[in-house]
């Protein structure tokens, strides 16, 4: 495959979206953030004001609705939304994620039926892919589906579930094969008022606080055997691995989202702030800091890019440039959210202003859809085979 063409830029297309979601966040999620946050509470409002602004439909394609916008317009909703509040933004892309294994691997028949109503937002969609004793180890996972008939039993607990008990559609992995390891798994389609399917406890998370996390509990559980993910058995390890090649690089950009949102709240701070007489932001220590950020949140987002345009064209390095951009973005996140409470002194340390919450917020980006440390075994996979096929 020759080198594919990487933009860094974004088309009129792409532009027009990223005001737009602009736009939006900046009257519907920066002025209750900070409520929704100390409430712990899903942002159902806000998500009713995505759709009327058409924010679902740009995750999708126009086979079903949807805007047809690709990759790119997940990265700038995820962007754009993340700046505002990661806790909205992991809400919302929580349907993406859990809509991925339909696109990825589903029948025309059940994508027709599904993608359309996720795509109109008149749906929701979570991802049940992780367990108590299966999070990085993925193929540990026990949770089993049994036929019988034309339907399948389901058997098992999934653990830290985005928007669990809000979605109305799971996508949910389990083990038709024992014996078959990771060819073994399949994925299946579970409404949320099939009898045998229960949420657990809401977590009371450190951060991303509005984003609802749940357990996924089903116990004898009857899924109609037309559900499982393409009409086959055994193929969702490989559904699972292409969700989360295309879903990285829109944590990447949520992670640099959450980045800029940070970098921007500790810049204005800098040139408010007055010690020795004169703004913080004249002291080379703290503009050596904003720099440090701007500097890393920009490689974050050029990285992004490429992996998010690597994922579109199926690049055969995608699976690498994906947990590149994950594992970058996010610990660049991190480090500039940290900076961020630094810059506050101890007005960062404290819920009055949005640092503190930018802060808490960021580490999840180091956790979920794969630890930084997993993205990192993922990488050098890559380069390890990479280097023994130029042997
Ligand atoms: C708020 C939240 C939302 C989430 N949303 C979802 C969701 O919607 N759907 C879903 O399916 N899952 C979701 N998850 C699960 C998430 O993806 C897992 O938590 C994550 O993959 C890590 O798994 P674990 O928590 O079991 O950690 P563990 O796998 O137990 O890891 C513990 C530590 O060991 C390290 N480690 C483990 N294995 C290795 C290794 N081989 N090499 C080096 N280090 C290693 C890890 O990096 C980590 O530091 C969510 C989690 C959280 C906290």
């Amino acid at each position: 495959m020759s080198e594919p063409q990487i933009s860094v830029g974004l088309t009129e297309d792409q532009a027009m979206l990223r005001d737009l979601v602009r736009d939006v966040v900046k009257n519907e999620v920066v002025p209750v953030r900070m409520e929704l946050d100390e409430k712990n509470e899903y942002p159902h409002k806000v998500l009713e004001k995505f759709k009327e602004a058409g924010l679902f439909q740009a995750m999708y394609e126009e086979d079903y609705g949807g805007m047809g916008m690709g990759m790119m317009g997940n990265i700038i909703l995820a962007e754009e939304i993340a700046r505002g509040c990661l806790g909205v933004g992991t809400a919302f892309l929580a349907t993406k994620l859990g809509s991925l294994p339909i696109e990825v691997g589903a029948t025309p028949e059940q994508k027709t039926k599904y993608l359309t109503k996720l795509a109109a937002g008149e749906m929701i969609a979570a991802f049940g892919l992780t367990e108590p004793g299966a999070g990085s180890d993925v193929p540990a996972l026990s949770t089993t589906a049994v036929k019988k008939g034309d339907k399948y039993i389901l058997n098992g607990t999934k653990q830290w579930i985005s928007g669990a008990g809000q979605a109305d559609v799971y996508t949910v992995f389990a083990l038709t094969d024992k014996n078959r390891g990771p060819r073994g798994i399949s994925c299946f389609i579970v409404e949320k008022d099939t009898p045998g399917f229960s949420f657990g406890k809401k977590e009371d998370k450190l951060g991303i606080r509005c984003s609802e996390t749940r357990q996924l509990i089903f116990e004898d559980c009857e899924v109609p055997a037309e559900n499982i993910v393409g009409g086959r058995e055994n193929n969702g390890f490989l559904h699972a691995l292409k969700t989360l090649n295309l879903s990285r690089p829109a944590v990447a950009a949520s992670a640099v989202g959450c980045a800029q949102g940070a970098y921007e709240a500790a810049i204005q701070y800098a040139r408010e702030r007055e010690q020795f007489g004169v703004k913080i932001a004249t002291f080379q220590a703290i503009q050596h800091m904003l720099a440090d950020m701007a500097m890393a949140i920009e490689a974050s987002r050029l990285l992004t890019y490429k992996s998010a345009q690597l994922a579109e064209i199926g690049h055969k390095d995608t699976a690498k440039f994906s947990a590149m951009a994950k594992c970058f973005a996010a610990d660049t996140a991190m480090k500039v959210a940290t900076d961020g409470v630094q810059i506050h002194g101890g007005y960062g340390y404290v819920k009055e202003y949005p640092a503190e919450k930018f802060f808490r917020d960021a580490k999840i980006l180091q956790i979920y859809e794969g630890t930084s440390q997993i993205q990192k075994n993922e990488i050098a996979a890559g380069l390890v085979k990479e280097a023994a096929s130029r042997r």
